[in-house]
């Protein structure tokens, strides 16, 4: 490992270390994802482009009509008054008008359709005359009105999207409008991970006092298919170093990463730190964050490890502030900050300097336009519901102590993710 990885090792005087420190730390070490695959197109969303797609036409192809109704010459709309003219043919989406148009003539038009040779301008239907094949339009249509130029979307040789672009449902939309069938695109992650605690039991067992139900892996499995991982469930470990380190020796052999929860603080218990240190090489933190606190961070062989806390909010947390982000970068991602906003609070809020807080909040827009942020209440760190309720976190920096109402603080909306 490198220099940076060996003055942290253990390290008592930076056994604490700030979230841009650790997430710093991170990226320096994270390992390069290889490998890329040909995808149809239909199966690529959210997937990251490991090409750069060029256009091979204009899109769209030929100059067309946005509108039904008469194409024509703009020399012939009248400045005031009115103007006859001779309705030659049609033109319809699929089936050009083939022959020449002359000043004094127009063609019907249907919106998609090829603009006819000769013509420059689309009359809309609404504002003419039809008397048989008489024409009759007024002024107030400027030349070029209501005509799709060839290429206006995408020009024939420029470059769409470059590598580590995520496809989007508009950007499958454009690939088929280039007529790409398939595009090559990083590869998934494949992500293994299990809980530690003797405490844990799974669905359908019977908990004895002081048991609980595993719910870490349920969290971990739904946040890994939201980011498209290939995901190996490796259930529950009991805290025993053997049990420990043989599902670690397993799972670093079939994953690019390995995340567990549990088992990385100070306890009795705590056999996950002991067999890491055995088996590869791994920093322990103590972030000064909330929650969070005891972090896991390194490789075992060439997966990158990630031991996060037991508790299942700062599961959730320290995911989506690390794990997170490395998973993007890893797949092929090329820009992983995360939306960050600023929202007045709707209420006072209690913050001890010392650690940077992500707390839950809900926030919307209130009736004057502002963005209004409030908590989801009490914090504590088992408290799942609070994630269930949030839509944000609010991000409150280590210095910073007690807030009221009408503060601004700045806020990571995580609509769609939690
Ligand atoms: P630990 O870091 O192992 O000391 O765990 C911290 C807290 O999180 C304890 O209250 C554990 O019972 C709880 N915890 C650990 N793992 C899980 C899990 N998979 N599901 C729910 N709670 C857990
Ligand atoms: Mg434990």
């Amino acid at each position: 490992m490198s220099q940076p990885a060996k003055e942290l090792h253990h390290s008592p005087a930076q056994s604490s270390l700030s979230v841009d420190e650790a997430r710093a730390y991170i990226f320096s070490q994270l390992p390069k994802l290889m490998g890329d695959e040909s995808v149809a197109i239909r199966s690529t969303l959210d997937r990251c482009l490991a090409e750069t797609i060029r256009s091979k036409s204009n899109v769209p192809s030929h100059t067309n009509s946005a509108m039904d109704g008469y194409a024509l010459l703009a020399s012939d709309i009248p400045t005031s008054g009115n103007a006859t003219l001779q309705l030659i043919g049609s033109a319809l989406a699929g089936h050009p008008f083939l022959g020449e148009v002359a000043a004094g003539q127009c063609v019907r038009i249907t919106t998609g359709a090829m603009l006819p040779h000769g013509c420059d301008t689309v009359v809309i239907q609404e504002h003419v005359e039809l008397d048989g094949d008489k024409l009759i339009i007024t002024a107030g249509t400027a030349l070029g009105a209501n005509v799709r130029q060839a290429g206006e979307d995408l020009s024939v040789g420029s470059v769409v999207y470059s590598p580590g672009h995520k496809l989007g449902p508009a950007d499958i939309g454009v690939l088929a409008s280039l007529g790409v069938p398939e595009v090559r695109v990083k590869r998934r992650v494949r992500v293994a991970f299990f809980s530690t605690g003797d405490e844990l039991r799974s669905l359908g067992e019977t908990l004895a006092d002081g048991e609980i139900y595993d719910s870490n892996r349920y969290t971990l499995y739904s946040m890994l298919a939201k980011m498209g991982c290939e995901i190996i469930d490796m259930g529950v470990i009991t805290d025993s170093p053997d049990a420990i380190r043989r599902a670690f020796s397993e799972a670093s052999e079939i994953a690019d990463m390995v995340l567990t929860s549990g088992g990385v603080s100070v306890g009795d218990a705590d056999y996950v730190k002991m067999v890491l240190d055995e088996l590869g090489e791994v920093q322990f933190w103590k972030i000064n964050m909330k929650p969070g606190r005891p972090l896991a961070y390194g490789k075992v062989g060439n997966t990158s490890f990630f031991g996060l806390p037991g508790n299942p909010v700062a599961v959730m947390v320290t995911f989506y502030q690390f794990v997170r982000p490395a998973i993007r970068t890893m797949q092929g991602e090329a820009n992983v900050e995360e939306l960050s906003l600023t929202a007045k609070l709707a209420h006072t809020l209690k913050k001890a300097p010392g650690r940077m807080e992500f707390q839950r909040g809900i926030f919307h827009t209130n009736e004057h336009g502002e963005l209004i942020v409030e908590s989801t209440g009490r914090q504590g760190s088992g408290m799942l519901n609070s994630m269930s309720r949030a839509n944000c976190f609010i991000v409150l920096k280590e210095a910073q102590t007690n807030l009221v109402s009408g503060d601004k603080v700045a806020i990571q909306p995580f609509i769609n993710f939690f």
